[in-house]
Order: C-alpha cells, then sequence, then structure tokens
C-alpha cells in the first residue's frame, strides 16, 4: 500500500482584510479584502502602474507589514513573526525575483545563486549538491556555464534577470514571486524563462506569483488577477 501525503488544503498565500499605508505617504492606501493562491498555481497579477502591484508583493513577503489584516503564507500569518523571524521565514517559503534583480554585484554568479539556502536551512536541506544544482539552473535558463565565476555585475541585463531567477528557484520554496521579471528580457529570452518557471511549479508544484503589466502573458499562466478587482486602492494628490 502506498503511503499517500494528505493534499495540503491550506492555501499557499492568503490575505483578509489588508490595509497598507507607506509611512509618510498619505495619499496612497492599498485595501485587499481578501485574495488566495492555491498550491501549484500560476498566477498572473496585472495592474497598471502605480496601482500597488510592488506593495502588494511586499506585504506578500513579508518586507513590509500591513497597518490591519491578515497576510498568511503556507498557514503562517506573517505579521505574528519578530523582524528576524520573519527573515528567515521569507527566506524558507519564498523564492523572490525583484524588479532591479538584487544581486550582490562583486559576488560571483554561483554564489548569488546559493545564497538563500545560507539563510534557509530546511531549504538547503531539500539541495543535495548546491554547486551542481546552481549550474544546473544556469544551463536550464540558457546562461552560459562559464558565467558561474563571473561577478554578477559584469553580466548583462538580461543575464542578471537569470540569476535572479536562479537564486528564486534553488531549493524549490513552495511559492515563488516575480515583480515584472520578463520586462528586461528579449522575446525568445522570455520564453525560456517562463518555460523555466513552469516548469518548476509543474515538477515542485510551485505556486508562482507573477506581476507585469504585459496582458500579452495572460494565456501562459493558470489564472490572471487584474489588481483593480481585488484591491481598492485610495489616492490623493501625490
Ligand atoms: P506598481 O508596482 O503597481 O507600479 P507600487 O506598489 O510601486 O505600484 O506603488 C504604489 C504607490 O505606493 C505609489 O504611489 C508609490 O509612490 C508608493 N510607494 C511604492 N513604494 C514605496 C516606498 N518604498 N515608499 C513610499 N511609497 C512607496
Ligand atoms: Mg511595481
Amino acid at each position: 500500500m502506498t503511503n499517500l501525503a494528505p493534499v495540503l488544503e491550506v492555501p499557499v498565500l492568503e490575505l483578509n482584510d489588508v490595509r497598507y499605508r507607506w509611512p509618510g505617504r498619505a495619499s496612497f492606501e492599498l485595501q485587499v479584502p481578501h485574495m488566495a493562491l492555491a498550491q501549484g498555481e500560476t498566477v498572473l497579477l496585472l495592474g497598471e502602474s502605480g496601482s500597488g502591484k510592488s506593495t502588494l508583493l511586499s506585504l506578500i513577503c513579508g518586507t513590509v507589514v500591513a497597518q490591519s489584516g491578515v497576510v498568511r503564507v503556507a498557514g503562517t500569518d506573517i505579521s505574528s513573526l519578530s523582524s528576524g523571524k520573519r527573515d528567515r521565514f521569507r527566506a524558507e517559503q519564498i523564492g523572490l525575483i525583484f524588479q532591479q534583480f538584487n544581486l550582490l554585484p562583486f559576488a560571483s554568479v554561483q554564489d548569488n545563486i546559493l545564497l538563500p539556502l545560507r539563510f534557509a536551512p530546511d531549504r538547503a536541506k531539500r539541495v543535495a549538491s548546491p554547486v551542481d544544482e546552481a549550474d544546473r539552473l544556469c544551463s536550464d535558463l540558457g546562461l552560459p556555464h562559464d558565467l558561474l565565476g563571473a561577478r554578477s555585475g559584469t553580466l548583462s541585463v538580461g543575464q542578471q534577470q537569470r540569476v535572479a531567477a536562479a537564486r528564486a528557484l534553488i531549493g524549490t520554496p513552495p511559492l515563488i514571486v516575480a515583480d515584472e521579471p520578463t520586462s528586461s528580457l528579449d522575446a525568445a529570452t522570455q520564453v525560456a524563462f517562463l518555460d523555466v518557471l513552469f516548469a518548476q511549479s509543474r515538477a515542485h508544484t510551485t505556486t508562482v506569483l507573477m506581476v507585469s503589466h504585459d496582458a500579452r502573458l495572460a494565456d501562459q499562466f493558470d489564472r490572471v488577477i487584474q489588481i483593480a478587482d481585488i484591491a481598492k486602492t485610495t489616492r490623493g494628490i501625490a
């Protein structure tokens, strides 16, 4: 008899009655009554510039904490964690691809890719051979092998974006969050980038939440969310 793991009913991500205002910015408030993502879903979040997409991702990642409401990642209310625990939790649970990549420019490509494993021991346990895994991810993303030792600051913008993707994918976190990751890639690289993201989602039932203003990507995702449909934003005179 096979011993199957129980199906995880808890959404990977759930927001309820969330309200957030940036400190000192009374002119903008983001309100999200409800949002939930299931395990293994690939979701594209669309919205115009300034509509609060990046703010929403910051709340999901716990880099900022909502003034009210609950943000649950893999069942944990992240606002209940101290800031140190939240950083560790984020490193364990979320693969992050930032709009500005946030690579360490003087560190090698390999060191940048392996970085999250240093802060996430459980995630590190899933990677038997980190150096080989970094190499494999680079090759899947179309990055030449000889770039592994190069300083990331010397790479082209498109290459840096793929290093950022490899860093998010390593150790298969349950949630990948990506902020406009394809905007600096050409069409062919964009396709390869999304292929790798979706392959990881299928192989490891990873949930992918990607932000974009490019509605042409919509067909490739399981679901599309328009930020205007799930969030109310208050915008005064800036
Ligand atoms: P989008 O990603 O959809 O373009 P953002 O979430 O970046 O939108 O911005 C929404 C609003 O929040 C804007 O008014 C912006 O000025 C403000 N905002 C974003 N980031 C910050 C920040 N770090 N500090 C203060 N205000 C911010
Ligand atoms: Mg943004």
